[in-house]
């Protein structure tokens, strides 16, 4: 069996969509009861903390312009905001940096006599970089500072932020995680993380929960995926109550991304790897390189959404 064969075949054995939703402009989604507001956060509600502020479910450096959160108070989106989800938006500024360049100019490789990687300054600060044997344009960009563990933090809270209401008893030692200040201990597991090269709608998000069905012996309870742009992450929501394995995702079973509906033979493979984000002092200077194949831009310009479209949310069984 091939490897998203595989991974098709686990998830759809092992797991059953709880929720999703395809995030597109102007389509304005708001989760929870805005007339009884209680926090997941904090626990509290109204006089005890206030909710003036609509919060964004997933952050707004993400293009979030559609899902809001009646969940989280204004303390709590103010601790976030000035904490875990700006270092998040120091991680994720490559990619961001990345769609916008695509999204705007497209590429112009800059080639430099027979060398076989021909940098040149771009937009923004980010290298351009040609191998001239594979023909592919490897984009080198730097991340802001952020400590590792804290964008690992942030997905968490994104995805604890779309979870129903009925499973958020199992999550109390996430929230309590997420919401220190330090990331001297606590959960550390890898990210699953699937790039898709090509030029993708950079205005949609894709969002998905897989719970673990009843009866699998899969070792993760639950993830969140979240997908945008030519990007898919998949993370664990530590549950310890319901994990069956401590560190459940670097179990064997889960060596795999969720399945997304199989890219058209005209297109690269989409490629996954696992992001070590355990780290807990902040990173400065680090870079990120993404693979841009300039030989193949007309075809691949006009693909259509591979993670963010409706397929992806629709390939298995659900609940709702
Ligand atoms: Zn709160």
């Amino acid at each position: 069996m091939n490897p998203i064969d595989k991974a098709r075949f686990f998830y759809s054995q092992n797991y059953r969509k709880i929720a999703g939703w395809v995030l597109e402009p102007g389509k304005k989604i708001i989760l929870g009861d805005q007339e009884n507001q209680l926090c997941r956060f904090c626990g509290k509600r109204a006089p005890d903390t206030s909710f003036r502020l609509s919060a964004h479910a997933l952050p707004e450096s993400l293009g979030n312009k559609s899902l809001f959160s009646a969940y989280e108070c204004d303390e709590c989106n103010a601790l976030f905001g000035n904490g875990i989800e700006n270092d998040f938006g120091n991680w994720s500024k490559p990619m961001r940096t990345f769609a916008r360049i695509r999204g705007k100019n497209g590429i112009l490789p800059f080639r430099h006599g027979d060398s076989k990687a021909a940098p040149c300054q771009f937009e923004d600060d980010p290298l351009v970089a040609v191998d001239l044997h594979t023909r592919e344009i490897m984009l080198q960009l730097r991340r802001d500072a952020h400590a590792p563990l804290a964008v690992l933090k942030a997905f968490v809270k994104m995805g604890l932020s779309v979870l129903p209401d009925s499973e958020m008893p199992n999550f109390a030692q996430a929230v309590a995680w997420i919401r220190k200040r330090d990331h001297l201990d606590g959960f550390a597991f890898p990210v699953i993380h699937t790039f898709a090269p090509g030029l993708m709608p950079n205005d949609r998000i894709s969002v998905l929960l897989i719970r673990r069905k009843d009866g699998s012996s899969a070792a993760a309870y639950m993830f969140f995926i979240l997908a945008y742009g030519n990007e898919m992450f998949q993370v664990m929501l530590p549950s310890p109550g319901r994990d069956l394995a401590p560190n459940a995702i670097s179990s064997a079973e889960s060596l795999a991304p969720y399945p997304f509906p199989p890219p058209s033979a005209r297109f690269d493979a989409p490629r996954f790897q696992f992001l070590d984000l355990s780290g807990q002092q902040l990173v400065h200077g680090e870079t990120v390189s993404m693979p841009m194949d300039s030989d193949k831009k007309e075809k691949t310009f006009a693909r259509p959404a591979l993670f963010a479209g409706p397929a992806a949310q629709s390939a298995f069984a659900s609940d709702n």
